[in-house]
């Protein structure tokens, strides 16, 4: 089996709910996404996407990716798809880091190799851990009042977890954040996201002002060594997310003893494959997980979907449905979402149907059509 064509598309995608806005002034209107389709051989299609939030809140930017796609994918033509792991090094060896340039490639990938092995992708990630996986609702940075109506509107939906934006002025947030826990009933899981916007000093002020609340927290600072100095003093539990690059990051998070759980992001990680390395090794070190990605349509939500159903429910904390932020539609049979909980389609590879014609042109068309 051999990769015979390659295409990428670039597209927008925008938010329903308006501008997504984390603390400093950072926001995005839209997903700016890069979808990849490879075809086979023998006639099969495989799926990948990538997309960034905005330019601000990885290393990645979609013209980037663009640019990047167009440098590996010829280096792609010929080789069979099934070797998931040989493709990856090849990636690291033609084009040195950016791994959210590889990302929807190694995705495609993922894909058709399991449509070739006429299973569906959480199989050959491990295996079905659960029919379902507990979705979370980001309550994203506003004034006080408005964040607070949000989280009793997505409680008073039927979600249980609130990841609320913090990591702008702390006095605010510690305003913000009580009146978020006081807005919604008891045994709300309320997750505290600085996306790395503090300073330890900063963090550790927001913590002891809200001792009293029940909250996870995710990121205060930008580095492994900051968040390991705020746990110390910190009597709830710690995730990681901005700081898990790749494995290295794993490592050290853990011989640190500097998080109880990791948020895995796909194309932060460099594709499907290298998060599910993570994820297995992050599963048996006894972390709490979470696999999700930077964003992107029903392609993206799907691969973060079977990532998720394969991670042992014991050990995973949440997922998310980015299909359902946007305006576009680029497939029939998406994960299917049920009050609070996501699942995957049936079928084969990541079981969505992509509508090709909703993609636009391709900027890049590689190989010969059977
Ligand atoms: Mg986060």
């Amino acid at each position: 089996m051999r990769i015979r064509t390659i295409k990428a598309y670039r597209m927008l995608q925008p938010f329903i709910d308006g501008p997504y806005k984390m603390s400093k002034g950072r926001q995005a209107d839209a997903f700016d996404a890069v979808i990849v389709s490879l075809t086979s051989d023998n006639g099969l299609t495989g799926w990948g996407e990538m997309a960034p939030l905005g330019t601000f809140y990885s290393e990645a930017f979609a013209a980037g990716a663009e640019a990047g796609i167009a440098e590996i994918a010829p280096h792609l033509l010929g080789r069979d798809p099934r070797a998931l792991t040989q493709i990856g090094r090849l990636m690291d060896i033609v084009f040195k880091g950016h791994p959210y340039v590889k990302s929807a490639l190694d995705m495609a990938c993922c894909d058709l190799a399991a449509r070739a092995a006429d299973a569906p992708l959480v199989t050959l990630l491990g295996g079905r851990e659960s029919e379902t996986a507990e979705l979370y609702k980001v309550v994203t940075h506003g004034p006080v009042d408005t964040m607070a109506k949000v989280a009793k509107r997505i409680v008073s939906d039927g979600f249980n977890r609130l990841q609320v934006k913090v990591g702008g002025d702390v006095r605010g947030d510690i305003e913000r954040v009580t009146a978020v826990a006081g807005a919604v009933p008891k045994g709300t899981v309320i997750f505290c996201d600085a996306n790395a916007g503090w300073t330890p000093f900063q963090a550790r002020q927001f913590a002891d002002a809200t001792r009293s609340l029940d909250y996870t927290f995710e990121q205060p600072c930008p580095t492994i060594d900051e968040c390991l100095s705020v746990r110390r003093s910190l009597d709830k539990p710690m995730v990681l997310d901005e700081s898990v690059t790749r494995l290295e990051d794993l490592l050290d998070i853990h011989r640190k003893g500097a998080a109880d759980g990791l948020t895995l992001k796909i194309s932060r990680i460099g594709g499907v494959s290298k998060t599910r390395n993570l994820r297995d090794l992050a599963v048996d070190l006894g972390f709490m997980v979470t696999v999700e990605d930077t964003g992107g349509a029903e392609i993206d939500t799907a691969a973060m979907a079977h990532l998720s159903l394969s991670t042992p429910e014991e050990r995973r904390l949440h997922a998310i449905a980015f299909h359902e932020w946007v305006t576009v539609k680029t497939a029939v049979k998406p994960p299917p979402v049920e009050g609070s909980r996501m699942g995957i389609p049936d079928g084969p590879g990541l079981g969505i149907d992509v509508l090709p014609e909703r993609l636009g042109e391709p900027f890049l068309e590689l190989g010969r059509s059977v």
